[in-house]
């Protein structure tokens, strides 16, 4: 069976860009008992993926260069020397970007049934997850206070508006574009929305939006948006430090303001996680979201591009903001 893949080619600085990635051709390996032969239906690009492509130590391995590059994928069987597997199962799995994979059954998990298998790398996958125990085991909202969410229409920010509306908060999304935020407030009930690209004072926008200051700042993109934010939170406000998107990319440290000031006189907190800490809970939470899922309640947004050769572009349009919700490389 021959398989494309796709390796990781150099380190980019800045931006990434295509030169950073390279194609090959090879016949797959014979399989093994205890493996499966995956035809891969869709791939995750994401934002973390970028930090991996850094030298370095951080929460997880630098990518080498010349392997091929890994992420979510969700997958078909088309061949299972594997018990518990068969032909025409569809799978998700941390595996290469290839458009066929050999994997061992250990490393599957099912997709939840009578779902389009896409959504297993959104709002059922990861980035649910993500917003989930975020929001819920770190933000811990009440009913009436006000949750702000940068990277709102994303992947992670649009399930933590939503879950933070079934909470009985206000909600204020900050995306970058019209469209984004429309979408937020026609379709996901957000109440107050900003477009942080052409506000021309986030403070002052945000100031108009939360009257009665900010109890949760769910915190996707760092930068000035969350500078921004500090001055305005409330006495025992709680930050979750999910992701810093606006400086991946930098080659240098970010100097902005700094938060100890506030959390100090607010009693305030500030607490980062990685959504693998949460593993051993991810049931509860796929159950959580699954049942609000098929009850229509909690949506799913994806942008999708075709094309197992346009894998780099898509992962790179997350920098542009190219994504309205979850974006995904549809392989074949
Ligand atoms: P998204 O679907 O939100 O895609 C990325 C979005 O980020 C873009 O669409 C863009 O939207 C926005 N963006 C890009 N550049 C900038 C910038 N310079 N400033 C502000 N916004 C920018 O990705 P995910 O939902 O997958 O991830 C969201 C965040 O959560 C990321 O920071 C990611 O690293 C983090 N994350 C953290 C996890 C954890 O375990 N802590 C797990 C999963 C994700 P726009 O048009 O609004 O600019």
């Amino acid at each position: 069976m021959l398989t494309k893949q796709i390796h990781f080619a150099s380190r980019p600085s800045g931006l990434p860009t295509l030169e950073n990635f390279a194609f090959t051709e090879s016949e797959a390996p014979a399989l093994q008992d205890g493996e499966v032969l995956l035809r891969t239906l869709y791939i995750s690009v994401d934002p973390y993926l970028r930090g991996r492509m850094r030298e370095g130590k951080s929460y997880i391995t630098a990518f080498e260069i010349g392997q091929v590059i890994e992420s979510a994928v969700v997958g078909e069987v088309l061949e299972s020397l594997a018990p518990n597997f068969n032909a025409g199962d569809v799978v998700v799995a941390q595996l290469g970007w290839r458009t066929y994979n050999i994997a061992k059954a250990g490393q599957l998990m099912r997709i939840v049934p009578g779902v389009s298998p896409s959504v297993a790398l959104g709002v059922l996958g990861v980035p649910g997850l993500t917003a989930y125990f975020g929001l819920l085991d770190i933000g811990q909202p009440k009913v009436g206070e006000t949750v702000v969410v940068s990277g709102a229409a994303g992947a992670v920010g649009m399930t933590v508006c939503q879950i933070a509306k079934f909470k009985g908060c206000h909600v204020i999304g900050i995306a970058g574009s019209d469209e984004k935020n429309k979408y937020l407030h026609d379709e996901l009930g957000v109440e107050k929305t900003i477009n942080y690209k052409t506000t021309s004072n986030m403070c002052d926008a945000l100031k108009e939006a939360s009257p009665n200051g900010i109890d949760i700042y769910f915190d996707n993109v760092g930068g000035v948006v969350s500078d921004a934010v500090l001055p305005l939170i409330n006495e025992r406000a709680r930050i979750v430090l999910c992701g810093q998107i606006s400086i991946y990319n930098s080659e240098k440290p970010e100097v902005g303001v700094k938060p100890q000031p506030f959390l100090l006189i607010r009693s305030a907190s500030m607490k980062g996680f990685i959504i693998t800490q949460y593993m051993p809970r991810f049931a509860e939470g796929i159950s959580q979201l699954a049942e609000w899922f098929k009850s229509g309640q909690l949506k799913h947004a994806e942008t999708i591009i075709e094309g197992f050769e346009n894998t780099p572009d898509a992962f790179i349009g997350l920098f542009r903001g190219e994504n309205l919700g979850k974006q995904v490389v549809k392989v074949i």
